[in-house]
């Protein structure tokens, strides 16, 4: 399986600068490992014209709606593929702790999204209080069994774990705690999904090019999810490089 090495714009970037960004030679990177790249929404045009198409394009949030209609600002995940969108972000730690997304939330927009052939990228992890509690493993637990879909499956679904203390603070998880809880997820999906052990899980939390290749290389380390560092672009291919 190859790894899957996804970049996380987030409220980030600005249209003069994305030619510059998405000029590389994706053969570089992408004979043995999968990119993404999920810009602000506004920004998937200029990102797709410049971009070369061995590199996916995805979301970082889709509507809980399925239909369209009278809903102000949403983006549903049916426009997300119309437009070339491959895959989406879905309850990252930012949007469950300023939006309010539940794991409820996030089950219904992860339907949503495999329903509109998008992959899913759900995302779970423990506070620092959390962790501190010994309860890492169960929020984990409880996450990913209220966030994802009965249909869920290798293609249509990837789990990303963050730490949520991790997350833009430039702690990393030690490799032993992120292979901890890794075979732990592993365990998890393949318990609740025929196959679930084939769903990719990624690692997110202040990966950059100097601690990625110590991550990746672990045995249930499936990729990253990259926020900060792929904001530059050498920096994100280092990452990726260093999955080869
Ligand atoms: C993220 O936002 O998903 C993330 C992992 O951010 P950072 O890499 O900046 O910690």
């Amino acid at each position: 399986m190859k790894k899957l090495i996804v970049g996380n714009w987030k409220m980030n970037g600005r249209a003069e600068h994305i030619a510059e960004w998405a000029n590389f030679d994706p053969i570089l990177v992408t004979e043995k490992v999968d990119l993404v790249i999920c810009p602000p929404a506004v920004y998937f045009t200029d990102l797709a014209i410049h971009l070369n198409d061995d590199v996916g394009i995805g979301a970082q949030d889709c509507s809980m709606r399925d239909d369209d209609g009278a809903f102000t600002g949403e983006i549903s995940a049916t426009m997300l593929g119309d437009i070339g969108c491959d895959y989406v972000i879905l309850g990252h730690s930012e949007r469950r702790q300023y939006n309010g997304e539940t794991d409820e939330i996030v089950k219904k927009k992860a339907t949503n999204a495999i329903n509109a052939h998008l992959t899913a990228i759900i995302c779970v992890g423990e506070t620092l209080n959390q962790r501190e509690n010994n309860e890492a493993e169960s929020v984990v637990k409880t996450q990913i069994l209220g966030s994802l879909p009965a249909d869920s499956d290798a293609e249509n679904t990837v789990i990303a774990y963050e730490p949520v203390w991790a997350i833009g603070t430039g702690k990393v998880a030690s490799p032993a705690d992120v292979q901890a809880m890794h075979a732990f997820i592993r365990g998890l999906l393949k318990e609740k999904l025929d196959n679930g052990g084939a769903i990719r899980i990624l690692y997110g939390g202040s990966v950059k090019a100097s601690n990625a290749g110590e991550l990746l290389a672990l045995p249930d380390v499936d990729g990253a999810l990259v926020g900060g560092a792929s904001l530059t672009q050498t920096e994100f291919l280092n990452i990726a490089k260093s999955a080869r």
